[in-house]
């Protein structure tokens, strides 16, 4: 097995698929096992807990990352890119086991309705039992990141996204306390991809199945009605999308200046803290519906571009 050297402060390690389900129309639910994961760790509540997946490359090949050191990334995109496999950003949606038995659960959302595949969703569409792939994940004690979820003493939550979110809000509510109160909107392809999830009596989920309706035209519809704004809303252009777009309290890919100020004393969301992940032009709406008509300060909002239609995921 090519197993990194245990120097690295993540884990990167080959990892097998010990069990595969379509769980519905949409999600492929594959459990990651390897003796390396016995030192997977997060500090807290897995949260929206991101990792890294390598797949094979389109002929089969995975690559080894045997004896990998800190430079591992740079010396594996110097690697003919048809040669290195792709490397694709998930979400931890459980972890079961524990010690050399510990398996990560990943929900993969299958991309049927567009025709557009990628790497990431194909092996998801033939895994099976025994498939392997390399996994960069967060080693037990270290800091690695990949936690954006951050309400602080907000006493409102409000959750939104699309399927690819759907695993992170899933891993979100069951870690929050049973007090917690707020709403999740979830936006899935059809109503067999509505699933029982844990979460706080408190939190209100409200599923929304699209079968057929544009991607984000119900959640965008609802999430404006959550809030009592009206229901037109100015299309956002493709050129005003970044499709890196990630706008959190700790992290700008607009460059928006990052201040310390606090949030507004008196505004009626003062109270809220809003997380949005999802398709970029769809989480670009809701954004401009938060910060730009409704004012809510960034301190209490996070926006994340899971993916762009029409733009592959870079590795
Ligand atoms: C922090 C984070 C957590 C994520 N968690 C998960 C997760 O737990 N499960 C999950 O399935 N995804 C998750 N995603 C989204 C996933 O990384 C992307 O969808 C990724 O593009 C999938 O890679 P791919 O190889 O299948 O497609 P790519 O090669 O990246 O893209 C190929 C084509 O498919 C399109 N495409 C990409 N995603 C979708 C989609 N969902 N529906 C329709 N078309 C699409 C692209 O626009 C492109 O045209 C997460 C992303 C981030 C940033």
């Amino acid at each position: 097995m090519s197993t990194a050297t245990q120097e690295l402060p993540m884990i990167l390690a080959e990892v097998e698929v010990t069990a595969v389900e379509l769980i519905s129309p949409t999600f492929v639910r594959a459990e990651l096992a390897s003796e390396a994961l016995a030192d997977f760790g997060v500090d807290g509540p897995l949260h929206d807990q991101r990792i890294k997946l390598v797949f094979p490359t389109d002929s089969g090949n995975l690559a080894s990352f045997e004896g990998a050191d800190e430079s591992w990334f740079t010396t594996w995109m110097e690697i003919p890119a048809e040669e290195r496999g792709h490397m694709r950003t998930y979400t931890v949606r459980e972890v079961r086991g524990q010690g050399a038995d510990t398996r990560l659960v990943i929900d993969f959302v299958l991309h049927l309705a567009d025709g557009a595949t990628g790497p990431g969703s194909s092996w998801a569409a033939t895994a099976t039992v025994g498939d392997r792939l390399v996994i960069l994940a967060p080693r037990r004690g270290v800091p690695f990141g990949g936690i954006e979820f951050d309400p602080g003493a907000a006493r409102n939550l409000f959750l939104a996204g699309d399927e690819t979110a759907v695993p992170a809000i899933a891993s979100i509510l069951a870690g929050l306390p049973a007090t917690a109160i707020g709403t999740a909107i979830l936006e899935v392809p059809v109503a067999g991809d509505v699933q029982e999830l844990a979460h706080p009596e408190g939190i209100e989920l409200i599923w929304l199945p699209r079968d057929g309706a544009p991607h984000g035209q119900k959640q965008i519809a609802t999430v404006r009605d959550h809030f009592g704004l009206p229901p037109v809303v100015e299309p956002v252009t493709d050129d005003a999308v970044d499709p890196d777009l990630w706008e959190t309290p700790t992290y700008s890919s607009s460059g928006e200046e990052l201040d310390d100020a606090a949030v507004v004393v008196g505004h009626d969301l003062a109270g809220i803290y809003a997380w949005i992940a999802g398709e970029s032009k769809v989480v670009t709406t809701l954004r401009r519906a938060l910060v730009k008509e409704l004012e809510i300060d960034r301190h209490q909002v996070a926006f994340m571009g899971y993916w762009r239609r029409g733009v592959a995921m870079r590795s």
